[in-house]
């Protein structure tokens, strides 16, 4: 089982096809809408998919062929290291155990690929260190 973040881009056409509902009944995935979007272009989505990678593999190709663009979203939280001051407020808060404190150095550290783009950290950081790379 694993858990992946992805944007999707529906045209006029597709915009309002029950992608969740596709990806629950035929491809055994538990999709999480974080963002949705629509305009006058169309509609964005930042969907989460939970599942086997096979199955996922499987949506991403199904996705494609009804014309839904998809791009994985990948490192999107980041830390900008020079103002980080390691005081732990986003240890303590980060469901996901993405932040970690070093027991020997006391440094904070960062395991990019466990966020799941919460944002819980961003208001917690007094420094402003943190950003999501989640706009639509
Ligand atoms: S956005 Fe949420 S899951 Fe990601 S690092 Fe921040 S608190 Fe953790
Ligand atoms: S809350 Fe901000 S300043 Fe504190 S350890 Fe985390 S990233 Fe660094």
């Amino acid at each position: 089982m694993t858990e992946k973040k992805y944007k999707l881009r529906f045209n006029n056409s597709n915009m309002h096809d029950s992608v969740s509902y596709v990806l629950v009944s035929k491809f055994n995935i538990m999709p999480n809408v974080l963002q949705a979007k629509i305009d006058g272009s169309g509609g964005r989505m930042i969907l989460s998919m939970k599942g086997d990678e096979k199955d996922i593999e499987n949506a991403i190709s199904y996705l494609g062929s009804v014309d839904i663009s998809i791009e994985l979203m990948d490192n999107y939280v980041k830390r900008d290291e020079t103002r980080c001051i390691d005081c732990g407020s986003c240890v303590s808060i980060c469901p996901s155990f993405a932040f970690e404190m070093d027991k020997v150095t006391q440094d904070v550290l960062l395991d990019t690929s466990k966020c799941l783009a919460c944002g819980f950290c961003i208001s917690a950081c007094p420094t402003h260190a943190i950003s999501l790379k989640m706009n639509l």
